[in-house]
């Protein structure tokens, strides 16, 4: 039977960002310099594919450090930061630990220092329970920063019971559109608000919602290929759904490709988390290939050059 033709547009950017590529060629070099076992304190990036690579080539993974009994070992902590105890704690242990925390990340660390710092009150806004979100938090002492996770949270805060003045900082991985209005009541109620001087939330994850946003409204599916536990893949799933492409899905490839509804279709968007590798965008592709005749389109919103340096102990 004659295969149906569909159109897939594919974004750009999209997969891996510069911080990601970091997280992953630290723990390689780790391997090669230190050899194995080398540990990482929590999945080095939210994708599971990198992870279970990584486990291939001799990373372990685990959640504490108490889990670790060879402390001869090096640890590397992931990409989403850690809170200030936990380098604290392998130093006490006397543990070597090497720090794959993004460089964008560290600046928002270092951003909350500075206003509790200068005695500001300060707003995180985030997820609960994400570790980019326990790590910002951990920088400071407990309770000096209150999280705000909804635009339901922003409008519930009273003003008056706040005496000083006011800052905020936000995770990197958020929704562009869904922060934008949890800020602009901030500023509504505190119209002093300390901001950051660039934006928090990084350039990829506003790269990537850009180009769907651009896309999804031109198709009849869209697929984020990514993890549920990726913060910017699901933003990426809602934005897509926002701009009006209702059947978006994560593919994880734990799932069941719903070919009904792929074949149905004229146009297909496809794009990827900042943590999925490219090779996985292209075995969705060559599964709907199996189903479809395909021509591919590829849509560039922008094209990204940000790199950032290893560490000195792995040069
Ligand atoms: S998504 Fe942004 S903040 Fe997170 S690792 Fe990538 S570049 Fe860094």
């Amino acid at each position: 039977m004659k295969k149906k033709e569909i159109k897939i547009l594919l974004a750009a950017p999209r997969g891996f960002c510069a911080g990601v590529v970091r997280a992953i060629d630290i723990v390689e070099k780790a391997l090669d310099k230190y050899g194995t076992p080398v540990y990482v304190r929590h999945e080095i990036v939210h994708n599971k594919h990198v992870v279970d690579d990584l486990k291939k080539k001799g990373a372990v993974f685990v959640e504490e450090l108490n889990e670790i009994e060879d402390h001869s070992r090096p640890v590397i902590f992931s990409a989403h930061g850690v809170p200030k105890s936990v380098p604290e704690e392998a130093s006490s242990k006397k543990m070597f630990h090497i720090d794959a925390t993004c460089p964008l990340v560290t600046k928002v660390h270092r951003e909350a220092e500075f206003h509790y710092k200068n005695g500001y009150y300060i707003f995180l806004v985030g997820h609960k329970n994400h570790p980019e979100v326990l790590g910002t938090m951990g920088q400071l002492p407990k309770g000096s920063i209150k999280l705000i996770e909804t635009y339901e949270d922003a409008q519930n805060i009273n003003e008056k019971q706040i005496s000083k003045p006011v800052s905020y900082v936000t995770q990197t991985t958020l929704s562009v559109d869904d922060t934008k209005d949890i800020i602009d009541v901030f500023k509504s109620k505190f119209p002093k608000i300390k901001s950051p001087i660039k934006e928090d939330i990084c350039y990829a994850t506003t790269n990537r919602q850009e180009a769907v946003k651009k896309i999804a409204p031109m198709c009849d599916m869209f697929f984020v290929v990514g993890s549920e536990n990726s913060s910017n893949s699901q933003r990426l799933i809602e934005v897509a759904k926002k701009s009006g492409c209702i059947n978006s899905e994560l593919i994880t490839f734990g799932e069941k490709l719903p070919i009904d509804l792929i074949i149905k279709s004229k146009k297909i968007g496809i794009t990827s988390g900042a943590s999925a590798p490219e090779q996985l965008v292209q075995n969705l592709i060559n599964e709907i290939k199996k189903h479809c005749k395909v021509i591919i389109e590829e849509i560039v919103l922008t094209k990204e050059s940000v790199t950032f340096k290893l560490p000195k102990s792995l040069n």
